[in-house]
């Protein structure tokens, strides 16, 4: 590990072993349902009417969240940052989000600031992540009715999955019918004035951010009130009529070409190659979405580019091809980046309850990446994507209870037979590379439901 590296994860332990700054200064807020979570990986937890008609800031300080940061002062691991436990506990080199997060520019900086502060202290945020609305095109196998529309309509016209905790039923029930009468929406209007000359980034999330008018709405505040310091940035499936992107990509060119933000970076969404992404991201358009990459990069070439590859059991057999078309890309236009994490929820789509033949299948993509380094942002691979896969790797490769396995081999099945009555394509068809574990899969399922029936 590099010393400069080594002296900041020393600096940051220091304040305790569980210490986070992502808990103080990074914050994603669900306005549709009123909720928020720092960082993205912990579970939502409701923001109280209460709290926030006494102050606004209650969108990000809860007296929840103050408990947690209390814990983590005094060294305890909060049961909520399970995510970053897992991986400080197993074998490898690769620091965990914690430590990256910590790291961060937006987070660094502050360390001893926020760690002299009380823990009961009001902070104001420098990375906000934010959802005003919840329509999306897509319908993700690992995603939720509370995030996407298209989810919500499937629920609806099919019902809940039958033999399964329920993952993608909703979670919370939204605070208004729309986003005009949301009362998290009116006090994060309230709140921005008196936030967005410290924040860092201010990132858009959904839903699709493109279908809703307050992303329209935020480009207007930028403009009114202008912070060249402030990158701001979208969670997009990339994926929506080309008019709206159009429409938003106009209106961005007007509101940057001022000087009235820093930059926009985009955040972009897929976890393998070809038809495969297509299997698990419902509605995608793959073959449209690699093209709007490249709409993006020729209108804006100095924009940000990451892909956040949600690493599940889908995305094992083809996703050296995924990386061989993203070198591509990376060569022609630079500044295009692979964020790799491994998918945690819902348990049944899991990378590692794959069988062991699948490991080299993962080391190859690594060894790809290994063959074509070059700086963070440059036109290969840099040690921070090669990490985010490795750490994925030892994750996947960690031994786990069989138990735990076939639990979820069982349940895979249970998801996917159901999903493929749902969407055109099935499983096995998709992946053939998979007919062994299939098969694996079926006879868990029948096993399991043999025990639970005797
Ligand atoms: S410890 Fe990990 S899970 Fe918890 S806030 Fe930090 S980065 Fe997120
Ligand atoms: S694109 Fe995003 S919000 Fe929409 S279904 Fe997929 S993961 Fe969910």
């Amino acid at each position: 590990m590099k010393s400069d590296k080594k002296d900041k994860i020393d600096r940051i332990n220091k304040v305790s072993p569980s210490f986070c700054l992502a808990k103080w200064l990074q914050v994603t807020i669900d306005l549709v349902h009123g909720t928020n979570h720092s960082c993205h990986h912990p579970n939502r937890h409701k923001i109280p009417l209460e709290e926030l008609a006494e102050n606004a800031s209650a969108l990000h300080n809860t007296k929840f969240k103050k408990t947690v940061r209390k814990e983590m002062l005094e060294g305890v691991r909060p049961p909520e940052c399970e995510y970053c436990w897992q991986v400080e506990d197993v074998t490898g080199s690769e620091p965990s989000d914690r430590h990256i997060k910590s790291m961060d520019h937006w987070a660094f900086p502050h360390l001893d600031k926020i760690a002299a502060l009380p823990w009961d202290a009001d902070v104001i945020p420098t990375y906000v992540e934010v959802m005003f609305d919840k329509s999306c095109n897509l319908a993700c196998a690992y995603c939720i009715s509370d995030i996407s529309t298209s989810i919500e309509a499937e629920i609806k016209k099919f019902g809940p999955y039958k033999m399964l905790d329920p993952h993608r039923l909703s979670r919370h029930e939204p605070a208004a019918k729309n986003e005009d009468e949301n009362p998290y929406v009116k006090a994060f209007w309230k709140w921005m004035p008196n936030i967005y000359k410290g924040l860092d980034t201010l990132r858009i999330t959904g839903g699709e951010p493109l279908l809703s008018k307050n992303t329209f709405k935020l480009l207007d505040f930028f403009e009114e009130n202008p912070n060249p310091d402030l990158t701001l940035a979208l969670n997009c499936n990339l994926c929506v009529r080309d008019e709206i992107l159009d429409k938003f990509l106009d209106r961005l060119d007007e509101v940057w070409s001022k000087g009235s933000i820093k930059k926009c970076d985009f955040y972009i969404s897929v976890d393998t190659f070809g038809k495969h992404a297509e299997y698990v991201r419902k509605n995608l358009d793959y073959n449209k979405f690699i093209g709007n990459i490249s709409k993006l990069k020729e209108r804006f070439p100095q924009m940000e580019i990451i892909i956040n590859a949600t690493y599940g059991i889908y995305s094992i057999p083809h996703f050296k091809n995924f990386l061989e078309q993203i070198y591509e890309l990376k060569q022609k236009y630079g500044w295009i980046v692979v964020d790799t994490s491994y998918l945690s929820h819902p348990m049944y789509l899991r990378a590692n309850m794959v069988t062991e033949d699948f490991h080299p299948v993962i080391k190859d993509c690594l060894e790809y990446m290994g063959e074509r380094p070059s700086e963070f942002g440059g036109k290969g691979f840099s040690t921070h994507e090669l990490e985010k896969l490795r750490r994925v790797y030892h994750w996947v490769i960690a031994k786990r209870p069989s138990e735990e396995h076939n639990q979820n081999r069982a349940d895979f099945y249970t998801f996917i037979t159901q999903l493929d009555e749902r969407y055109p394509g099935t499983f096995p068809e998709v992946f053939p590379e998979y007919k062994k574990f299939w098969a694996h899969c079926k006879k868990a399922f029948f096993f399991i439901k043999k025990l639970t029936t005797e």
